[in-house]
Parts: structure tokens; C-alpha cells; sequence
């Protein structure tokens, strides 16, 4: 006897952006098919009318496989399906487990039952149909209510396991209701505790982005984001919190999947961005960001300019905020950074160190890294004052910033030009 596949299916509404969490179930569902050797099956839930749009669904799908997901066979559309949820609809009507209420049709729901949900996650979990009301089945517009056309399909596409939020489970017992009704066995159930805020409140805007379309904006590496989705609530042991999705596959289990409530950490999905950006080819790296900076930005200059400062940033979005004065001279100088320099300038002594300073570089012939630094460390001996004076005020005349690369690689790259017109300009 040949093992039977492990089909399971992600199944977005098109009435939105795909959100952290949704990409989320979205990310379990692809790597236990994918571990399993199974299928993942898209299906879009459009039935809702109103509010499906094409360009909801479009993003969707390029953030599913810009998150490095991909799906077996074409996605099935619920709108193209409408027959067949009245087919099963009208067994329940002949079975009179059904009735019609002008052209909708809704499902009798028996009293005083217990209803016993499985879930790989949650264990156990009863319910009393006395909770429960009757269910549309189809509602009068001739589409199927989500419910329905949920178990339906799950039932039709041959689905073996329900991997999805903890906010369907009070969905469940009324889809095991429907399959118990036509005869037809149910699928396993895996309902993923919910996404919460850093504080365990709902995870809102007021969290920050919720949609996924924001991280990749923001200049969030695909690899960063998936590899922090699939930590929460789930673990690939060893206290490892860099796992490539390749790797992921091969250690992913269903029963691994927590029951503990996963905090969304802006901060930590951060760290693990600039972890990735860290250990990406410089070359790679460039092509991310060539058309975040100045247009006209020479190639192999951007490429120093991103090994410079490859540790130093965590989104894409930060090396354009960090490296401004490396591509323009209209660069923005931070308060902090304006106040600093002042004070400096404030003090004679140091005043002078820098208008020496800057002397001494416009004699120097080969302007790189190591002779600025001894021009700087001389100067600074001779006109008594710390090198740090002399780097400081230096950093925030160039760059307008007090945090950074190293100064004197800084210099070096930048050019003696430039260094020199930006010193001149605050002396
Ligand atoms: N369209 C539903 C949602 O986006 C799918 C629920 C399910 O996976 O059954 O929440």
C-alpha cells in the first residue's frame, strides 16, 4: 500500500493585504507539504463580492512567492465553484437536514449535541450545538457562506490536514457538523495559536505594519522575514533563530507546532534582518539597493559604500537613511549631531586642530585611510587636544551624523574633494 499524500491548502481571502500572520499559516502549510514530499493547494476564498479586489490578489501572490513559497497545481477560485457548493447543498435539502429560506439555503443544526474537534495543536477541544446557530449554507445571492465552501472544498480537493489560524476554531465544529451531515469524512486540524502584539494584545496597526507588502517596502529581506514567521510557534531546536527555509523543510513536524501564544517582535525581526544583510554577497546586496540611492550613483563606488556599512544596518531602508552624505551633498544633519559639532567648534583649541587638520589634508597626496589617520593623531598631539575632538567634529562635518562607519575609511571613500568642501563649509 503506497502512503497517501499530505495535501494541504492555504486559502486567502482577496479582501486585504497578506498580513504577518496569514503569511505566517501560509509558511507552515508550504513546509509540511514540502517535508512531507505532499501538495499545497491555493484556493482563493472570493466570494465575497464586494470586497474581493484582483489587486489584493495579485500582492498576495507576489508576497507568497517573494516569501519563497510556491503551490502545486493552478489555484482554485471559490467564485467559479458556485455548483458545486449547490450540489452539496441540495443533497442536504433532500437528506432534510436543510431548508430553503427564499433562495438561501441553510443547514438545521441539531440541539444539545457534544462536538468533539480533534486539533494536533489544542488537543481536545468540546463544543454544544447549542451554541450554535443554524448555518447559511448558501446564501441568497447563490454564493456559499465561507463555512461551507470551506468544508466542501477541503472535502472536494482532497485535503488531509487544516493548518490556520486559532481564530477559525469556533469555525470548526460547524464545518464537522457539514461533513457529518453528507457522509463524508473530515480532514485533520492544526489551528496556529494567534499572532500577538510585543505587549499580548491582538496584533494591530498599532503594533506597526501588519502587511507584508510594508516589510518589503521597508527593505525587509524575503529570507530575514520568513525565517522570523516560521519562529513563531515553532522551533527547530537548539535555541536556533537562523534557519534558511531550505533547512526548514527538513526538520519541520506538524506535531512541533506550539500551543503557545507567538509575540511579534519588531526588534528581533530586525536583528535577524541585519544578520541576513551581514552575510550577503556585497554584490547581491548592491542590486537590493541600487535603486534606493541617488540615481546616477556609480556602481563600484555603491559597492564600497555597501562593504563599509554591511554591518552596520538592518533594512534596506536604513542603509538609504545612514549613507546620504555618500550620494548627495545636500545631506540632512541630524540635531543631535549639530549640537555636537557646535560644541566643539565653541572651543578654541579644538577649532583650531580642525583648521589644521584640514590643512594638512590638502597637502596630502595619497589620500587614504591610514595617512589621514596619522595626519589626524599629529595634529591632535600638536595642538594638545584628544583625537576624538579632531574625529567627532570631523564626522558630523561630513556625514551629518555621530554614528557610523570608521572615520578615516569613511575619508578615503568619500574623496579628498568632498572631505575638504564639507570641512571648509563648518570652519
Ligand atoms: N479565507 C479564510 C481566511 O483568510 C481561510 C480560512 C481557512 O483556512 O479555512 O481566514
Amino acid at each position: 500500500m503506497t502512503k497517501s499524500t499530505i495535501k494541504v491548502r492555504f486559502a486567502p481571502s482577496p479582501t486585504g493585504y497578506l498580513h504577518l500572520g496569514s503569511a505566517r499559516t501560509a509558511l507552515f502549510n508550504w513546509l509540511y507539504a514540502r517535508h512531507t514530499n505532499g501538495k499545497l493547494i491555493l484556493r482563493i476564498e472570493d466570494t465575497d463580492k464586494i470586497r474581493s479586489k484582483k489587486e489584493f490578489l495579485d500582492e498576495i501572490l507576489d508576497d507568497l512567492k517573494w516569501l519563497g513559497i510556491d503551490w502545486d497545481e493552478k489555484p482554485i477560485f471559490q467564485s467559479k465553484r458556485t455548483s458545486i457548493y449547490k450540489k452539496y447543498a441540495s443533497q442536504l435539502l433532500d437528506k432534510r437536514l436543510a431548508y430553503k429560506e427564499g433562495d438561501a439555503i441553510i443547514f438545521k443544526v441539531e440541539k444539545s449535541r457534544n462536538i468533539k474537534l480533534r486539533d494536533i495543536v489544542h488537543g481536545e477541544i468540546d463544543f454544544n450545538t447549542d451554541e450554535i446557530k443554524d448555518q447559511v449554507l448558501i446564501k441568497s445571492d447563490g454564493f456559499p457562506a465561507y463555512n461551507f465552501a470551506c468544508a466542501v472544498d477541503d472535502y472536494e480537493m482532497g485535503i488531509t490536514h487544516v493548518i490556520r489560524g486559532a481564530d477559525h476554531i469556533s469555525n470548526t465544529p460547524k464545518q464537522l457538523l457539514f461533513y457529518e451531515a453528507l457522509g463524508l469524512n473530515p480532514p485533520k486540524f492544526a489551528h496556529m495559536p494567534l499572532m500577538m502584539g510585543k505587549d499580548g494584545a491582538k496584533l494591530s496597526k498599532r503594533h506597526g505594519a501588519v502587511a507584508i507588502v510594508e516589510y518589503k517596502k521597508e527593505g525587509f529581506l524575503p529570507e530575514a522575514l520568513s525565517n522570523y514567521l516560521i519562529l513563531l510557534g515553532w522551533s527547530p531546536g537548539k535555541n536556533r533563530e537562523i534557519i534558511g527555509l531550505k533547512e526548514a523543510i527538513k526538520l519541520f513536524k506538524i506535531e512541533g507546532l506550539g500551543n503557545v501564544q507567538a509575540r511579534f517582535d519588531v526588534d528581533k525581526l530586525r536583528w535577524i534582518n541585519g544578520e541576513y544583510i551581514k552575510n550577503k554577497d556585497t554584490k547581491v546586496l548592491t542590486n537590493l539597493l541600487e535603486d534606493r540611492v541617488a540615481k546616477n550613483a556609480n556602481r563600484n563606488y555603491l559597492e564600497k559604500v555597501v562593504d563599509l556599512y554591511k554591518t552596520r544596518f538592518r533594512t534596506l531602508d536604513e542603509f538609504t537613511t545612514l549613507t546620504r552624505a555618500f550620494f548627495t551633498d545636500s545631506f540632512p544633519v541630524d540635531t543631535e549631531a549639530r549640537e555636537k559639532l557646535e560644541k566643539y567648534l565653541k572651543d578654541d583649541k579644538t577649532k583650531k586642530a580642525l583648521a589644521g587638520f584640514k590643512a594638512d589634508l590638502e597637502k596630502l597626496e595619497n589620500f587614504n585611510e591610514k595617512n589621514i589617520e596619522k595626519i589626524c593623531r599629529d595634529v591632535a598631539e600638536k595642538h594638545k587636544v584628544k583625537p576624538a575632538a579632531i574625529i567627532h567634529s570631523t564626522r558630523v562635518a561630513i556625514s551629518g551624523k555621530t554614528v557610523g562607519a570608521g572615520l578615516f575609511e569613511m575619508m578615503e571613500l568619500l574623496g579628498k574633494k568632498k572631505v575638504l568642501e564639507r570641512l571648509e563649509k563648518h570652519l
